[in-house]
C-alpha cells in the first residue's frame, strides 16, 4: 500500500504512531485510561483505508456499545471521507445478529427471529418455574437466568453442561430441566436471548466450516476495543474469525490465506465485567494465544488533570496482581478534587445539584457533566433534587424508555407482527387492552396448540376448533385477523404499522378514555414511540419492521446518551466505561455500596469494585467530585453508612473536603456506631434542606421519611413580581417564568436564600 498520510499520524505520540503503523499478525495495546487506545484504533482503521491496504468491507471493528460504534464510524469518516462505508463497526452482539440473520436458513431457523432482553427472559422463566411448581423450590427467575447466562458465556449448551454438573444434586438437576424447557421455548418462539447471540454464532461457525471460511476470507482486519471485558464466548468468536483460510475449505481461493490481522486494545485495570464472565486472562495470555504478537504500551494520558490521575493511580495501586503502570499527563495539576459528606442521600443530591448550578453558571454546559452511582436505586434522590432545582438531566440505563410497561406492550405488538411464532409477546398483548381473553381462555389456546403441535398464533386462527363462548372466540379471531393482516406487509413503514396496531387494537383508545392521569403520560410515551419509528424510517429509507426491532433490541444502556440536548447524564459506573466528561460526580462512596455488599463477597470482588471506582475517576477531564452520605435509605429503611475504604486510598492533599467523613479508620460497624456520638453537632447542620432538627439516637434507627410529599401545582399561575413562600427558602419574589405546562420554571429571588430556579409543578411553594 501507499504510505500512511501524515495528517493521520500528526495527532499521535510516538508509541501511538507505532501502533497505527504496525503491520503483522497481531497487535496488543495495553494502556491505562485516557491514553488514546480508542483513538489509536480509529486512526489505524483510517490508515488501512487511506493506504488502500483494506477495503471497508474487509474491516471488522468491535466496540463495547452501539454509541461507541457510531462515534468511531464518524471519526473514521472525518479522517478518510465517505470511503469508509461498508465497514462493520459493531458491538459483539450486533455483529452476531447480522451473521445469524444472514445465515439463518443454513442453520435451520427463521431470519425473523426476535431477541429476548432480560425482562423477557425473566418473564419466561417465571412461567416455567410456576408450571413446574414445587419441584424446583428455591429456584428464582433471577438466579436461573444468571446461571444460564454464565453457562452460555462459557459456551456450554444444556448437554455439555450436564456432563460437568453433579446430577445427584437435586437443585442442579432441577436447574437443568428448567434450562432445557427454557431453550425449547426460545426455539419454539423463534427467539434468542442475548447470550445466545454470541454462543450460537460460535456454534454456527464451528458446525459449518464453509460459512466460517467465507467470513474469515472477508474480514482481513479485526480490531477489538475494551478487550479486557471479553468473555469466553466472545474470545472463541475472535479465535474462529482469525483462523487461516485454506483452499480445501474454499476451492475458489487462488491460494491459502493467513488469518486476519488482529488488533486488540484494553486495560486490565478497567476490567469490570467478571460477573458476566469477562476474563482478564484474555489479555494476559494474548501473546501466547496469538503467535508473533507485538505489544505496545501507552503511558501518556490526554484526558485528565494530574490531580485526577494521581488519585486514580493511588487507588488502583492497591490492587495486587497487576502490571504496574505509570500514567502521566502534561496538562497540569488542575483543580483539587472536591469531597462532600452529606447527612443523607438527599442532602448529598442537593450538593450535586448546587455544584452543577455553579459549574454551569461558570460556563460549563450540562452535557459536559455526569453523575455516577453504583446502583440504580440511588437515582431517586438525585432525580428528585435535580427536578426541583430545574437542572435538565437524563438517566442513562435504569428505567429506560424501552422498559416502561406501555412501551413493552407496543413493542410486543410489533414483535408479534414481525414474528408470529413469538408466544411470549403474543401472551403479553393477548388481553391488552382487555378483550375478555382471561387466563383460562389462554390456557385453552395453549392446550390446543400443544395438542396439535402448532403455535399459539395458529391456535388463535383455529379458534373455531375450541369450545369457547362466542364473544371470546370473536375477540380472538379479530385480534388474529388484525395481526395477520399487518404481518402480511413485512416491508411496510414500521411507524405506520405501529400506528395502526395501536389504534385498531383499541390500545390508544383505552388510554385516552382512562380517568387515571398516569395514562395520559403513557399515551404520550406510545406517541413518542410512533415518532421514534417514523424517525427510524426517515433515517433508514426502506428499513423494515425487523430492521427496526433489531436496532431497538440492541440499544445498549450507554446508547441513550444524547449530547445534543444539553442535559446532565446520570448513569451507573458500569455504563460510564469508555466515556469522558469535563466534570464528574461519583456519589455514594460508602461501604456496602462501594465495594458493593454482594460483590465484595465474591472471590476477587473487592478488587473488581476498586477497578470500577478507578473507571469512574478516570472519566473526568477537569473536575472530580467525590461524595457520600452518613445515612442511606434502602428498602424503606434508613441506615447509617460508613465511608468507603477506597476513599482512604486517595492522598489527602488531593481532596478539598467541604464536609469530611469521620473516623475513617474504624471498622464499618464501629464507624456506624461511633459517628453518631463523635461528630460535633454542627456537622449535621450542613445548611441543606433535609438535615433533621434532632439527631437520631443511634444506628439503625428509622426516622421520618425525608422525601417531600408529592404535590401538584400545575394549576398555579405565577407572574413576575408575585411574592411566594417556599417551605425551605422562605419568602421571595418571582423574577421570571419560563417553559410551558408541566415544565414551567420560576426564577425566584428569595429574601434570604438568594436566586433559585424552581419547577412550579412540584416545588413546595404557595402564593402570597
Ligand atoms: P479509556 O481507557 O477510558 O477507554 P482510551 O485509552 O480509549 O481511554 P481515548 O478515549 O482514545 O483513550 O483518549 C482519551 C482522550 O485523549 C480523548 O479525548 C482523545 O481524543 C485524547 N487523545 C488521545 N491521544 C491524544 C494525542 N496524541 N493528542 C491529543 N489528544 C489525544
Ligand atoms: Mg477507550
Amino acid at each position: 500500500g501507499d504510505a500512511i498520510p501524515e495528517q493521520l499520524l500528526a495527532g499521535l505520540n510516538q508509541p501511538q504512531r507505532e501502533a497505527v503503523e504496525h503491520r503483522g499478525p497481531a497487535l496488543l495495546i495495553v494502556a491505562g485510561a485516557g491514553s488514546g487506545k480508542t483513538r489509536v484504533l480509529t486512526h489505524r482503521i483510517a490508515g488501512l483505508l487511506a493506504t488502500r491496504e483494506a477495503w471497508p468491507s474487509q474491516i471488522l471493528a468491535i466496540t463495547f456499545t452501539n454509541k461507541a460504534a457510531a462515534e468511531m464510524r464518524e471519526r473514521v469518516e472525518q479522517l478518510v471521507g465517505e470511503e469508509s462505508r461498508g465497514m462493520w463497526i459493531r458491538t459483539f452482539h450486533s455483529a452476531c445478529v447480522r451473521i445469524l440473520r444472514r445465515e439463518a436458513e443454513e442453520f435451520g431457523f427463521k431470519d425473523s427471529f426476535t431477541i429476548y432482553d432480560s425482562g423477557d427472559v425473566r418473564a419466561l422463566l417465571k412461567r416455567l418455574i410456576k408450571e413446574r411448581g414445587a419441584d424446583i423450590q428455591g429456584l428464582t427467575p433471577g438466579s436461573v437466568a444468571a446461571r444460564i447466562s454464565n453457562a452460555k458465556n462459557e459456551l456450554h449448551d444444556v448437554d455439555s453442561w450436564a456432563r460437568t454438573a453433579s446430577l445427584e444434586n437435586p437443585l442442579d438437576a432441577a436447574f437443568l430441566e428448567l434450562w432445557r424447557d427454557y431453550d425449547r421455548e426460545l426455539r419454539r418462539a423463534n427467539a434468542f436471548d442475548f447470550d445466545d447471540l454470541i454462543s450460537q454464532t460460535v456454534f454456527l461457525l464451528r458446525a459449518f466450516p464453509r460459512v466460517a471460511a467465507q467470513y474469515r476470507k472477508r474480514f482481513r482486519h479485526i480490531l477489538v476495543d475494551e478487550y479486557q471485558d471479553t468473555n469466553a464466548a466472545q474470545y472463541a468468536l475472535i479465535r474462529e474469525l482469525t483462523q487461516p483460510v485454506t483452499r480445501a475449505e474454499l476451492p475458489d481461493l487462488r491460494a491459502d490465506l493467513p488469518g486476519a490481522s488482529l488488533t486488540v486494545v484494553g486495560d486490565s485495570d478497567q476490567s469490570i465485567y467478571a460477573f458476566r464472565g469477562a476474563d482478564i486472562r484474555n489479555i494476559t495470555d494474548f501473546e501466547r494465544d496469538f503467535h508473533g504478537a507485538r505489544t505496545i504500551l501507552l503511558e501518556q494520558n490526554y484526558r485528565s488533570t494530574q490531580n485526577i490521575l494521581s488519585a486514580a493511580n493511588a487507588v488502583i495501586g492497591n490492587n495486587f496482581d497487576r502490571r504496574a503502570k505509570n500514567l502521566w499527563t502534561d496538562s497540569g495539576d488542575g483543580a483539587k478534587i472536591i469531597g462532600f459528606t452529606g447527612y443523607s442521600g438527599h442532602d448529598e443530591a442537593q450538593f450535586v445539584a448546587d455544584e452543577i448550578v455553579e459549574l454551569t453558571s461558570a460556563g460549563m454546559s450540562y452535557s459536559d457533566i455526569a453523575v455516577f452511582y453504583r446502583t440504580n436505586a440511588q437515582t431517586r434522590a438525585l432525580e428528585e433534587v435535580l427536578i426541583r432545582t430545574a437542572v435538565p438531566y437524563k438517566v442513562i440505563g435504569g428505567t429506560k424508555f424501552y422498559e416502561r410497561a406501555e412501551i413493552k406492550d407496543a413493542m410486543a405488538y410489533l414483535i408479534t407482527v414481525a414474528n408470529p411464532d413469538d408466544a411470549l409477546s403474543l401472551r403479553r398483548i393477548m388481553n391488552v387492552p382487555k378483550r375478555g381473553i382471561g387466563p383460562a381462555t389462554e390456557a385453552a389456546l395453549q392446550a390446543h396448540a400443544d395438542q396439535h403441535q402448532i403455535t399459539l398464533r395458529d391456535a388463535m386462527r383455529r379458534v373455531d376448533e375450541i369450545a369457547l363462548g362466542p364473544k371470546v372466540a370473536a375477540a380472538i379471531k379479530d385480534l388474529a385477523a388484525l395481526l395477520d393482516e399487518l404481518s402480511a406487509r413485512p416491508e411496510a413503514d414500521p411507524g405506520e404499522i405501529l400506528r395502526e396496531l395501536m389504534s385498531r387494537s383499541g390500545y390508544t383508545d383505552q388510554l385516552r378514555r382512562s380517568p387515571d392521569p398516569q395514562d395520559a403520560a403513557r399515551l404520550e410515551n406510545v406517541e413518542e414511540l410512533v415518532a421514534v419509528t417514523r424517525e427510524y424510517r426517515r433515517q433508514n429509507p426502506g428499513g423494515n419492521l425487523i430492521d427496526f426491532l433489531t436496532e431497538t433490541s440492541l440499544v445498549a444502556a450507554a446508547d441513550e446518551l444524547d449530547d445534543s440536548g444539553g442535559q446532565v447524564s446520570l448513569m451507573t459506573l458500569h455504563t460510564a466505561k469508555g466515556l469522558e466528561f469535563d466534570a464528574v460526580f461519583i456519589t455514594g462512596i460508602e461501604e456496602e455500596l462501594m465495594p458493593h455488599r454482594m460483590a465484595a463477597m465474591e472471590p476477587g470482588g473487592e478488587a473488581e469494585e476498586r477497578r470500577l471506582f478507578y473507571v469512574g475517576i478516570t472519566r473526568a477531564r477537569q473536575r472530580l467530585h467525590l461524595s457520600l452520605a452518613m445515612t442511606r435509605a434502602q428498602f424503606g429503611q434508613v441506615n447509617p453508612a460508613a465511608p468507603s475504604r477506597y476513599l482512604e486510598e486517595i492522598p489527602a492533599e488531593l481532596i478539598d473536603w467541604r464536609t469530611p467523613p469521620t473516623t475513617m479508620r474504624a471498622t464499618s460497624s464501629q464507624r456506624a456506631v461511633g459517628r453518631w456520638r463523635d461528630l460535633p453537632r454542627e456537622s449535621f447542620v450542613t445548611g441543606y434542606r433535609d438535615a433533621p432538627k434532632a439527631l437520631p439516637k443511634g444506628p439503625k434507627r428509622e426516622f421520618a421519611n425525608t422525601i417531600t410529599e408529592v404535590r401538584d401545582n400545575s394549576g398555579m399561575v405565577l407572574e413576575p413580581g408575585d411574592r411566594i413562600r417556599h417551605k425551605d427558602f422562605g419568602e421571595g419574589r418571582v423574577q421570571a417564568v419560563t417553559g410551558v405546562d408541566k415544565k414551567r420554571v420560576a426564577e425566584v429571588l428569595f429574601d434570604g436564600a438568594g436566586r433559585k430556579r424552581l419547577l412550579i409543578k412540584i416545588a413546595p411553594i404557595e402564593k402570597l
